[in-house]
């Protein structure tokens, strides 16, 4: 029996992890959170809505905690799974990008693993697994594009939220939905791919890929590159990190090769200016990450609340990335308060604006 504490079981991610547990008789769910949704129709002997997570999962003893929080919230459950050696499923890529390297010291001191739940990060951690950083010529993450590819700013001005919330290839959360379409989901899944897999940026691309069935690959320094391919569906990854290293079946049909369409494009750094910020803010280091972080989803809330353009997410982040100091958290305290600075700027943005 492998005993799962589902942090953020009522979103998308979580709802799509109680399947998979539901359906392995070796999967047991032994706690089950969320922010502020109730939990009536989740069967765990475990159960809280908001608050301290970090009490529940002392409680619960699981062998593995799967994150699916949505944003910084989720850091607490981040670093407390990794400074007690407890294997960690990470959806929850903010905390990653935001921890950095505070996060690869909890982990050194507790031992567990990160299974990355990203499918990208997982993708990258199936091609990657079990050879040497030296071997490694480059990642390349893919990406969909998101629903506004092939547009000029000047046809992304007026766009509304519901346009932004329709995304091509992936059925996901709000506010993840958002950074697809403006790529700042890119952005952090790039920091996330330098924490995780210890690359440096340089040695991270991005490449789109319209219709989500390359999830990212790896070139090797001898010329050869592994891809990890399927239909997007994050049953997947959630089910390969919570059964690794089995890799239990799932529901999905086989991929049928003769009906696909593969092309490659390169973003459009001018028109969707949230990737090379993060590539910025990550090659700067020291808090800049988990300020673009912070920024962003402040951002990001007053654009679905209708509060500023779609265009206008990315002039906050640069604001507030030009304002904040950057230097390093030395801990959880210096880090919670390097985000609420990096909140209060974009708020004090978004008050002129
Ligand atoms: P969602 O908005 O559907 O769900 C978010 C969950 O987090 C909810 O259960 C909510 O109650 C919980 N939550 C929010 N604030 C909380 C708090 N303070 N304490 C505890 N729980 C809190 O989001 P989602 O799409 O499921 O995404 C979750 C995470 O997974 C995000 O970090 C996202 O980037 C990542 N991710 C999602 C997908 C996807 O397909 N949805 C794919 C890759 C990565
Ligand atoms: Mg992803």
């Amino acid at each position: 029996m492998k005993r799962v504490a589902l942090i953020g079981a009522t979103g998308s991610i979580g709802r799509q992890a109680i399947e998979i547990v539901e359906a392995h008789p070796e999967l047991e769910l032994c706690a089950a959170a969320s922010g502020s949704t109730p939990l009536d129709d989740v069967d765990a002997p475990l159960k809280q809505v908001g608050g301290d997570l970090t009490e529940l999962l002392e409680r619960a003893e699981p062998d593995i905690v799967l994150n699916a929080v949505v944003g910084f919230a989720g850091i607490h459950a981040t670093l407390w799974a990794m400074e007690h050696g407890v294997d960690l499923a990470l959806a929850n890529k903010e905390s990653l990008v935001a921890a950095g390297e505070l996060a690869a010291q909890a982990q050194a001191r507790g031992g567990g693993r990160t299974l990355p739940v990203d499918s990208e990060h997982s993708a990258l951690f199936q091609c990657l697994e079990e050879r040497l950083p030296e071997q490694v010529h480059t990642l390349v993450l893919t990406g969909s594009g998101g629903p506004f590819r092939g547009r000029t700013r000047d046809e992304l001005l007026n766009v509304t939220p519901e346009e932004a919330l329709a995304h091509p290839t992936w059925r996901m959360g709000p506010k993840i939905t958002v950074d697809s379409a403006t790529l700042a989901n890119k952005g952090l899944e790039l920091i996330e791919a330098h924490f995780l897999f210890g690359v440096a940026y340089e040695q991270i691309e991005v490449v789109i890929q319209p219709t989500s069935i390359v999830h990212s690959l790896v070139r090797f320094r001898d010329g050869a590159a592994l891809a990890h391919l399927g239909y997007p569906d994050m049953r997947v990854p959630i089910s390969y990190a919570l059964t690794y290293p089995d890799r239990a079946a799932t529901p999905l049909p086989a991929l049928d090769l003769t009906a696909l369409t593969l092309e490659f494009e390169s973003p459009d750094l001018e028109t969707f200016p949230m990737l090379a910020l993060a590539r910025e803010a990550g090659e700067k280091g020291g808090s800049y990450p988990c300020a673009y972080n912070a920024a962003n989803e402040v951002a990001v809330a007053a654009f679905l609340a209708g509060r500023i353009h779609f265009l206008g997410i990315a002039d906050v982040v640069a604001d507030a990335l030009g304002r904040v100091d950057g230097s390093p958290a030395r801990d959880l305290d210096e880090l919670v308060e390097a985000d609420r600075t990096a909140r209060a700027l974009a708020d004090e943005r978004l008050a002129v604006a």
